[in-house]
């Protein structure tokens, strides 16, 4: 609705819609009076892969507890301890009517993958064998090791890997369990295209081959479009309560979401739909040069990992996507430019303001948020701040916490905001998607964008997901090479050229969804991947 009438538009200019709204029949699980209620649980099957798309903090965990029968649901009625029989009563004849009858049958095992791959180093001592030899229940640790990539690091200490070895470690960690249940909750952070892939398919695995039900998470929609069989759309207020949809067919509930409007359920999630460009933006930025830098080397040690660039020029008010795989030499770009690595050869503008947020966000002084951000940005409070900063990347709720307080997608959100209110020619954002859920990237890339436009200022964002790559940026600076060995960055390009270049190394090509416009991973050697290929146009439609 507009917000001036409630129930019908007199203009009828505009359909009136449910926003989301605490719904009035009993939730499957409600925690205490008035505290956070679940709505709907998903329905995993043997044999396929489930998806929930949706935000944090609506009870997806909570769904998995009932799942695993950690937890019996009470229907919404918190003083009892909750029935089984009255739960199988009230879902019968649905899609969760088996899961729930063998539940009920025998003893359900689940295997979970946590969020916060990040943690796992301060709950394990030792090496990155030991900690999976304690999972191996199935018999595959050797061929899930190799298939991921991880050979590298596993005689190495947990506590000194990096976010995308910990990332492939903690899957395997999960996949290698015998149980009849697997969640999964995110499998993508930190890891490139190519590596989510391979994580994709593993799963995918585990429900044709084994016969296993997966539930995953997941916020990149480019891979849950590949992995998933089936998805529930949640959505809510999260903390209050969650809303987890029957399920939809993969494609329906990714456009449904993305326009911002669950038909089934007459629901309005999002004011705005999110859009795509199926054709690349024709317009160039041409602003003034904000930045121009020379070809550059920079190895590490003798015979250690190598990198070179490219000259290229950054204009006033563009943002610079960056792409390409993991250990190419990217956040070494990055930290040339910010000036806190020296190149070898070549020279760098020693008078361009960075303002750069790395990749792992780490925390180390005791402070308020909100004591954080006001000695940073000079507008900080300002309603100008508020919404362009504070608004976006939902910090409201967070000021008055402990930094060390902070989840992952809190301290990520308090970094992009700090990032942002610092007074600089050039954002340098090293993987922001990292923690956020789905909506929340959509939030925080609008805000990135806008604000590189209001301040003539320009910004460069790396990061793996594609989506937010498409939303975010006007061009393109394409990494390639051997990752950990040598590395080589393009000029900045096109988006056009830019993405061929990117997807024709990986071998990867897009086609659009009609409706929408999205893009969705072609399958390998199908018809429209070999015509595209052939043609040049991995991405983008001529
Ligand atoms: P998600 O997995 O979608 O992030 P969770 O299921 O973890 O969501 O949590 C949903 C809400 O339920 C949160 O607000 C959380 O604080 C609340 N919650 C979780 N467990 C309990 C509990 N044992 N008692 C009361 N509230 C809880
Ligand atoms: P990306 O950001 O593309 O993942 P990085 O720039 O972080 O890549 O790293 C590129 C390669 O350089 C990796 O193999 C990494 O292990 C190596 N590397 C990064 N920093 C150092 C360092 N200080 N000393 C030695 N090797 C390093």
């Amino acid at each position: 609705t507009c917000g001036i009438c409630v129930e019908k538009c007199p203009f009828d200019a505009i359909q009136i819609i449910n926003l989301p709204q605490e719904l009035t029949d009993d939730p499957v699980h409600r925690y205490g009076d008035n505290a956070f209620a679940l709505y709907g649980l998903p329905a995993p099957g043997e044999g396929r892969v489930t998806g929930i798309l949706g935000p944090n903090g609506i009870g997806k965990t909570t769904a998995v507890h009932i799942l695993a029968d950690e937890l019996t649901p009470n229907l919404g009625d918190s003083a009892t301890s909750g029935d089984w029989d009255a739960v199988l009563e009230e879902y019968r004849g649905t899609a969760l009517q088996d899961y729930l009858e063998s539940l009920l049958d025998g003893d359900v095992t689940v295997a979970r993958k946590p969020q916060y791959v990040d943690e796992i180093p301060d709950q394990f001592d030792g090496t990155t064998r030991a900690l999976l030899e304690g999972t191996d229940e199935r018999g595959v640790l050797d061929e899930l090791i190799e298939r991921v990539g991880i050979e590298p690091v596993v005689d190495q200490d947990i506590d000194t890997l990096s976010g995308g070895e910990l990332q492939r470690v903690a899957l395997v960690a999960a996949l290698a369990r015998d149980a009849d249940f697997y969640f999964l909750d995110e499998v993508s952070p930190y890891l490139d295209i190519g590596q989510r892939m391979t994580a994709a398919r593993l799963i995918q695995e585990m429900a044709e081959e084994e016969d296993r039900s997966m539930l995953v998470v997941e916020h990149d929609l480019a891979i849950l479009d590949l992995l998933a069989d089936v998805i529930h759309v949640g959505y809510g207020e999260p903390g209050a309560f969650g809303v987890i949809t029957d399920p939809k067919s993969v494609k329906n509930g990714i456009n449904e979401y993305l326009s911002g409007y669950l038909e089934n359920e007459n629901m309005r999630i999002r004011q705005d739909a999110i859009e795509f460009e199926e054709h690349a933006p024709r317009s160039v930025s041409t602003g003034d040069v904000v930045i121009e830098y020379p070809g550059l080397e920079k190895s590490y040690g003798e015979g250690e990992f190598s990198l070179s660039v490219e000259a290229g020029q950054i204009r006033e008010s563009e943002v610079l996507g960056v792409v390409g795989p993991n250990g190419i030499g990217k956040s070494t770009f990055a930290k040339l430019l910010a000036d806190r690595l020296e190149p070898d050869a070549g020279e760098l503008d020693a008078s361009v303001d960075i303002s750069y947020k790395p990749q792992y966000v780490e925390v180390d002084q005791p402070m308020r948020v909100d004591a954080f951000l006001g000695s940073i940005a000079e507008d900080f409070g300002t309603s100008y701040w508020n919404t362009e900063i504070a608004q976006p990347l939902q910090l409201d709720r967070i000021m008055e916490q402990q930094l060390t307080d902070l989840s992952g997608g809190e301290r990520q959100r308090v970094a992009i905001a700090a990032c942002l209110s610092r007074d600089a020619d050039l954002y340098l954002l090293d993987e922001p998607s990292a923690h956020l859920d789905v909506e929340q990237r959509v939030l925080a890339t609008s805000a990135i964008r806008r604000y590189a436009e209001n301040h003539d200022a320009t910004a460069m964002v790396i990061d793996h997901d594609i989506y937010m790559i498409d939303l975010l940026a006007d061009r393109l600076l394409v990494f390639d090479g051997e990752p950990a060995v040598a590395g080589h960055a393009s000029t900045p390009q096109s988006m056009r050229s830019g993405m061929n270049d990117f997807l024709g190394n990986l071998d990867i090509t897009f086609r659009r969804d009609e409706r929408t416009g999205r893009p969705r991973i072609n399958k390998p050697e199908s018809r429209l991947d070999r015509e595209q290929k052939q043609a040049g146009e991995y991405y983008y439609a001529p």
